[in-house]
């Protein structure tokens, strides 16, 4: 089986090409050669056959299709961060939502028998309409970030719908990890624990402090994405665990683990605020435990634990 991963060098592309090369797979990523690499995710992986191109690049991503002539493709690649998605709205749209077409239409053109995975999110629903979340709420975004992955949900929909292709989409709630980039907010707050138990950092500057996520591991929503794949019909399914914490509730289980209270090292700050916020986020994963038998195996606390044994161990 030969599998194309977009994103293939962030944080879920790491962990989902290390569960495909596992398996037997090829696999290839498709990865933007920017002047300074940022590979450092994979470099662990020799075997990922990583090949130059972009998602607002048809022609690159033609001919990576063309090259790499995958069963399955994995579109992970998006600029990721809500808040920057207010700085660069039109970039956001580009990548996000035209660039999932463009996935779309080199399937439909070179590998129309391909099965398709698209990285939908739990910021669809932003202002949420129900609680909790499942695959039947109504969406309701609330950054251009949201609506861009919206754009790209449907269409993926639409070309299910249209050519008949084996075509997923995975809402999934927030997933973090070691890998998880650094100005996102639980990656932020790990670092900044470690670092001030060790006398390297004298403050954490934050924004918003109540609105709450549900938070998995990395490692056990790849494993979702890659189910989706393997049923007989393609389908869209909500992961999540179903539990909710305020990000007031991850700065002090943070601290505590590293014997400080928290509120002697917290400042909140408007920099971090955002336009529009999404306050509450829960999802119900019951189809996906029902129709793919997946479970998270991580807990919140667990992961929060790893992301700052990994950061005291640097
Ligand atoms: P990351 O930000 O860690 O990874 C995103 C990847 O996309 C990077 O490899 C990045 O490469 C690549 N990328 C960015 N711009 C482009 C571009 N123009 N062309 C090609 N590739 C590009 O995100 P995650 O791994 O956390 O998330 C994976 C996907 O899942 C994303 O689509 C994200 O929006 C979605 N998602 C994530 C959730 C989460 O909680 N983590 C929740 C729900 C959905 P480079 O570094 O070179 O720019
Ligand atoms: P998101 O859910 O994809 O936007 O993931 P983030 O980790 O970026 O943000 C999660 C929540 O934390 C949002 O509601 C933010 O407003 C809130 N938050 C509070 N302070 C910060 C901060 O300093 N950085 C980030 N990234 N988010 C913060």
């Amino acid at each position: 089986m030969r599998a194309l991963i977009t994103g293939a060098t962030g944080q879920d592309g790491s962990y989902l090409s290390e569960l495909l090369l596992q398996k037997g797979y090829e696999v290839y990523g498709m990865f933007t050669q920017r002047a300074t690499p940022s590979t450092r995710n994979v470099d662990h992986l020799p075997e990922l056959k990583l090949l130059k191109g972009d998602l607002t690049d048809q022609g690159s991503i033609d001919a990576i299709m063309k090259e790499s002539e995958p069963d399955e493709v994995y579109n992970l690649g998006a600029q990721s961060f809500v808040k920057s998605s207010w700085d660069i709205p039109e970039y956001t749209g580009n990548v996000n939502a035209l660039g999932t077409l463009r996935v779309l239409d080199a399937i439909r053109k070179y590998s129309p028998y391909a099965r398709f995975y698209q990285a939908s999110t739990s910021e669809m629903f932003g202002q949420v309409q129900e609680v909790p979340q499942k695959e039947t709420t109504m969406f309701y975004p609330r950054s251009p970030y949201g609506v861009a992955k919206l754009y790209a949900h449907w269409m993926t929909i639409n070309y299910r719908e249209s050519f008949g292709m084996h075509a997923s989409c995975g809402i999934l709630f927030n997933h973090e990890s070691p890998r998880r980039g650094e100005h996102f907010v639980t990656r932020k707050i790990a670092l900044a624990a470690a670092r001030i138990s060790q006398k390297k950092q004298h403050e954490l500057v934050l924004g918003n402090l109540d609105p709450q996520r549900d938070i998995g591991h990395a490692k056990d929503y790849v494993r979702a994405m890659w189910l989706m794949l393997q049923q007989d019909d393609p389908d869209d399914y909500v992961i999540a665990t179903g539990e909710t914490h305020s990000i007031e509730e991850m700065v002090q289980v943070c601290f505590e683990y590293v014997n400080l209270d928290w509120k002697d090292y917290v400042r909140q700050d408007e920099e971090f605020m955002r336009p529009a916020e999404v306050n509450l986020l829960v999802g119900d994963p019951s189809k996906a435990k029902e129709k793919l038998s997946w479970e998270p195996e991580y807990t919140w606390k667990e992961i929060l634990q790893e992301m700052i044994d990994v950061e005291m161990k640097k």
